[in-house]
């Protein structure tokens, strides 16, 4: 037996764990301090009233022989692949629903996709960005390039002609920065990608919360991308599924064979979504799903205003918000971002992400989420007033 020994080269990831000990810690010597978290990216709204009447119809069906199922197909149900293609024809993108695979969820997809790549593609990552992309090349052994995404380009690196990449990770609306692509610089990497005969990986996890029409929120809204691209959705934060579990992917059939070597990957490594999950979430693109999940979308974009007026007052500079859940600053007087973490959880008890986490460039950077209760976030606004306007 001989072991992966690419999990050797694995940077331990002490981002999440470390968070948690600091946090506990400091609950247990300062009992009396109520403490804020707006780090962690999970939601908090329950899942909307036309999902839960579908879970509990869908329980029902499987407590009566006639309605009850087994093993469904490896790549979803019809009626929600039906939903999704609705759903793309809505923002006029035509899916065949061959082209759509259900999931539990992006992060597994974004993983097991890899399983259809040599060993010797080159990826490029944009630095920082949601570290999952990075981990799972280095278990599979490639070698991962990086492309800055720093506060001079807003965010959004741009291809560079003269690095060749095989595997290109685009996330838009970006985690931890929240920047978004439009679609002139979407067709820039993809005719990049069309040039070096390279494969996009493009996760749409956040897509729910572009607010303006023009950005795209699909990379199938720019010409040429089914040539080049497979893309990323997930329900986790579009419908509060993180608990729940369902996504999906597309793989566009005018890829050549990556269609069909997906379909044969996962019939073979993954027996499918549970049916009552997918019940859930085919009730998510129903015209009322639609309209409760855009209610919860809505609560969180409120406090994502209500973090960023308040970083405005405090004279603290700071991006994103506007088309995604995350809200990216400047650590105040050129703290690092675990310094920045110390320096609010003792003065004000709040807790947010260092930027240090998310790669190299994230240093001196911090993230604050909006998928808190209205009321925490008001409270942790004023606490940040306390500290920072004197
Ligand atoms: N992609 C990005 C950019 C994320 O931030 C996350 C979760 O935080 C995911 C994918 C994972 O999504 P899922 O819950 O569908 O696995």
């Amino acid at each position: 037996m001989k072991l992966n020994n690419n999990y050797n080269n694995l940077e331990e990831s002490y981002l999440f764990s470390t968070v948690a000990k600091k946090v506990s810690e400091f609950a247990q010597n300062n009992p009396d301090k109520k403490i804020i978290k707006l780090g962690i990216g999970d939601v908090t709204l329950p899942l909307c009233s036309a999902v839960i009447n579908a879970l509990h119809n869908a329980v029902n069906e499987m407590s009566s022989q006639d309605t009850f199922r087994g093993y469904g197909p490896e790549q979803g149900y019809d009626f929600l692949r039906n939903a999704i293609k609705h759903y793309y024809t809505n923002r006029n993108v035509d899916l065949d629903i061959d082209e759509i695979f259900i999931s539990d969820g992006a992060k597994s997809d974004l993983g097991n996709i890899l399983d259809l790549f040599d060993k010797d593609n080159v990826v490029l990552v944009p630095d920082p960005v949601y570290p999952v992309y990075v981990d799972t090349n280095i278990m599979a052994g490639r070698k991962v390039v990086f492309v800055d995404a720093k506060q001079d380009n807003k965010f959004l690196p741009m291809p560079d002609k003269s690095v060749k990449a095989d595997i290109i990770y685009i996330c838009s609306p970006n985690n931890p920065t929240g920047a978004v692509y439009n679609k002139l610089q979407l067709k820039t990497w993809v005719d990049y990608a069309l040039s070096n005969n390279a494969i996009i990986l493009f996760d749409a996890a956040y897509e729910s919360f572009i607010s303006d029409d023009d950005l795209p929120k699909s990379i199938f809204e720019v010409d040429g991308a089914k040539d080049c691209a497979i893309e990323f959705c997930s329900l986790s934060k579009t419908a509060g599924f993180t608990g729940t579990r369902c996504g999906y992917t597309i793989v566009p059939k005018s890829l050549g064979k990556l269609n069909k070597m997906w379909l044969r990957r996962q019939t073979t490594k993954f027996n499918g979504v549970p049916y009552i999950i997918q019940k859930g979430a085919e009730a998510v693109f129903s015209d009322e799903g639609l309209l409760e999940i855009r209610k919860n979308i809505d609560y969180y974009k409120a406090n994502a205003k209500i973090i960023s007026g308040t970083l405005e007052k405090c004279g603290i500079w700071h991006v994103g918000g506007k088309h995604s859940p995350y809200i990216w600053l400047k650590c105040p007087n050129n703290m690092s971002s675990w310094e920045f973490f110390d320096y609010l959880l003792n003065n004000i008890q709040v807790v947010g992400t260092p930027g240090a986490g998310f790669g190299n460039n994230g240093e001196g950077y911090f993230r604050l989420t909006s998928f808190g209760s209205k009321e925490n976030t008001v409270e942790a606004m004023k606490r940040f007033e306390s500290l920072f306007i004197k």
